[in-house]
C-alpha cells in the first residue's frame, strides 16, 4: 500500500513484531504512526518483557539445559533502576509517578509504565498475548537488495492452546530481549567443582546465600549490586574479575567480609577454588554475574543472519535505555516506509566490515560488538536519519552525572545525588507533554 504524505509516496507494510517489552511497544508505536499495519507477539500473558518481576525461577541454576523451561526475566526482588526515572522514559512520555515516587523506583514501577505506555497509545490492542514465536523464515524469491523485494517473511508461532499458527508479513522486528540466556564463567575444573553454581538470571533474594561462603564473578552493575545484599547475610563474600590484575588481593573498604580477587585459576573435585592472586578458599556457592548471551532460537535465516560470540551479523547499525530504542524504532519505521533510503548492501556490508576493523583495532572483544561505545553520537545519527529531535542536553549531561555518582557513591548512588538542576530541567521539558495530557502519572515527585 502507497501512502500520501509530505514526504511524498511512503510505503505501508505488514508488520511483525517479536516481544512486548520495553523496545517491542515503543516500536509497535512507532511503527504504526509511520502507517505501517503491525502485529506484536507476546509469548508471556501481561507485556512488559523484563519488567514483569516473577519470584520463580529456572530449574538449572546456570541455564545450560537447552531444553529446560524458560523464565524470561532476570531480575531480583529488591531491584531498583539503575537509571534515574528521568532518562529512562521515551521522549513525549516522561517517566512519572505511579505508585513508587523515588527518583530510582522498583521494578513494579516499570511495569505500570510500560503498560500504561501501552494502553495511551493503542498498542495494547496490537498484542497477541500468549504467542510465542517458534520460527521466522524469509519465503520467496529476493529480486534485487532493496527493502521492496518480493520476499515475504513466514512467522510461526505456539499459542496458549498449543496450536501453530502462521502468517506472513513484509518486515519482521526482533524486540526478544537479550538478558535471558545466560552466559557462564567457564574456568578450568567448572564442571567438576561439586558446589551449587548458579547464573544472576536465577538469582531472586540474598536469603540462600545466609552464613554462606561466595564467590561472585563479574564486575558489572548487577554484581556490583547483589553483593550488596549477599554480604549482608553471608559468612564472606568473595568477588572474582577479569578486570582486577592477576595478583591483586583487597579487603573492600566498609565491608568485614567482602574482598576483591583476580579471576579465578582453577576449581577442583575436593571443594577448592584457587585465585590466580594464589589465594585458596572452599566456597559453598559460586555466583556467575557473568551477563547474557544473544539468543534468537527462531530465526531460520538460512546463515544470512549469524550469532558468533555474542556479535550478530551481518547487523547495518545495531538495530536491536529506552529513548535509544525509541529512535531505533523510529529508524526502523522510516527505512520500512521509504522515507530514510538505506545504502546498497554493499556498503552497508562495508559499514558492518569498518566497525568489526576499528573494534579488532582498539582491542575490544568480539562479544561487545553491539555495546554503544558512543551512544551520543549514535542517537546523533538515528535522529538526523529520522529527522527527529536529537538526545536534549539535560539528557545527555545526566547520564554522565549518574555514571560518575555510582562510581563515587555505589552503595548510595540510588538515594544521594548532586544533579538536581537537571532533574529541574528534565521536568520543565515534561511539562510540554504533561499539559498536553498526554502522560499518565504525577510530576509532584
Ligand atoms: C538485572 C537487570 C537490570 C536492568 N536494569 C535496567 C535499568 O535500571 N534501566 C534500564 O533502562 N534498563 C535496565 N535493564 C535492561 C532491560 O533489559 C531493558 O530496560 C529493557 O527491559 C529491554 O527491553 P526489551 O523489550 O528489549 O526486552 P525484554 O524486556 O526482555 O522484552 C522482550 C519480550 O519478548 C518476549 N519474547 C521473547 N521471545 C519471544 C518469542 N519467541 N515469541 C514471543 N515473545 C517473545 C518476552 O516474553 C518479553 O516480553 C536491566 C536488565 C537487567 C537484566
Amino acid at each position: 500500500m502507497q501512502l500520501q504524505t509530505p514526504h511524498g509516496s511512503l510505503s505501508s507494510r505488514h508488520v511483525a513484531v517479536i516481544g512486548a517489552g520495553a523496545s517491542g511497544l515503543v516500536a509497535a508505536r512507532e511503527l504504526t504512526r509511520e502507517g505501517h499495519r503491525v502485529a506484536v507477539f507476546e509469548k508471556d500473558e501481561q507485556v512488559g518483557g523484563m519488567w514483569a518481576y516473577t519470584p520463580r525461577v529456572e530449574p538449572d541454576p546456570l541455564g545450560l539445559d537447552p531444553s529446560r523451561p524458560i523464565v524470561h526475566t532476570s531480575l531480583y526482588q529488591s531491584l531498583r533502576t539503575n537509571l534515574p526515572r528521568e532518562s529512562m522514559g521515551f521522549f513525549d512520555y516522561p517517566f512519572l509517578t505511579r505508585e513508587d515516587p523515588r527518583r530510582f523506583p522498583g521494578h513494579r514501577e516499570v511495569l505500570l509504565y510500560l503498560q500504561d505506555f501501552a494502553r495511551e497509545f493503542g498498542v495494547q490492542e496490537m498484542v497477541r498475548l500468549g504467542h510465542e514465536v517458534v520460527s521466522v523464515e524469509l519465503v520467496g524469491e529476493e529480486e534485487d537488495d532493496s527493502i521492496t523485494s518480493k520476499g515475504k517473511w513466514q512467522v510461526k508461532c505456539k499459542n496458549r492452546n498449543n496450536e501453530f499458527v502462521e502468517e506472513f508479513f513484509d518486515a519482521v522486528v526482533v524486540c526478544s530481549g537479550h538478558h535471558t540466556q545466560p552466559r557462564i564463567a567457564e574456568f578450568p575444573g567448572y564442571k567438576v567443582w561439586p558446589g551449587k553454581q548458579i547464573h544472576s538470571h536465577n538469582y531472586r533474594t540474598p536469603e540462600p546465600f545466609r552464613n554462606k561462603v561466595v564467590i561472585m564473578i563479574g564486575s558489572s552493575s548487577s554484581a556490583a549490586d547483589l553483593s550488596i545484599e549477599i554480604s549482608e547475610v553471608a559468612k564472606e563474600v568473595h568477588m572474582a574479575s577479569r578486570a582486577v590484575p592477576h595478583d591483586k588481593y583487597e579487603k573492600q573498604p566498609g565491608y568485614s567480609n567482602l574482598w576483591l580477587h583476580s579471576m579465578i585459576k582453577s576449581a577442583h573435585e575436593d571443594g577448592s577454588v584457587v585465585f590466580q592472586n594464589g589465594r585458596i578458599i572452599h566456597p559453598d556457592i559460586i555466583l556467575h554475574c557473568t551477563g547474557y548471551n544473544f539468543h534468537f532460537p527462531f530465526l531460520k535465516t538460512n546463515g544470512i543472519l549469524t550469532v558468533d560470540d555474542n556479535r550478530v551479523g551481518p547487523l547495518y547499525k545495531h538495530s536491536f535505555p529506552f529513548p535509544t530504542f525509541e529512535s531505533q524504532s523510529k529508524w526502523v519505521a522510516a527505512v520500512l516506509s521509504g522515507r530514510v533510503v538505506l545504502p546498497s548492501s554493499a556498503d552497508m556490508m562495508e559499514d558492518v566490515n569498518t566497525h568489526y576493523s576499528t573494534l579488532e583495532a582498539s582491542g575490544i572483544p568480539k562479544h561487545y560488538t553491539h555495546k554503544l561505545l558512543s551512544a551520543n553520537d549514535y542517537n546523533s545519527w538515528l535522529a538526523a536519519q529520522c529527522q527527529c529531535p536529537c538526545f536534549e542536553e539535560w539528557r545527555k549531561q545526566m547520564f554522565i552525572e549518574v555514571s560518575k555518582n555510582w562510581h563515587i557513591r555505589p552503595r548510595t548512588y540510588h538515594d544521594e545525588w548532586e544533579d538536581d538542576d537537571l532533574v529541574l530541567q528534565a521536568h520543565q521539558d515534561f511539562s510540554r507533554y504533561t499539559s498536553r495530557g498526554l502522560c499518565n502519572g504525577s510530576l509532584s515527585e
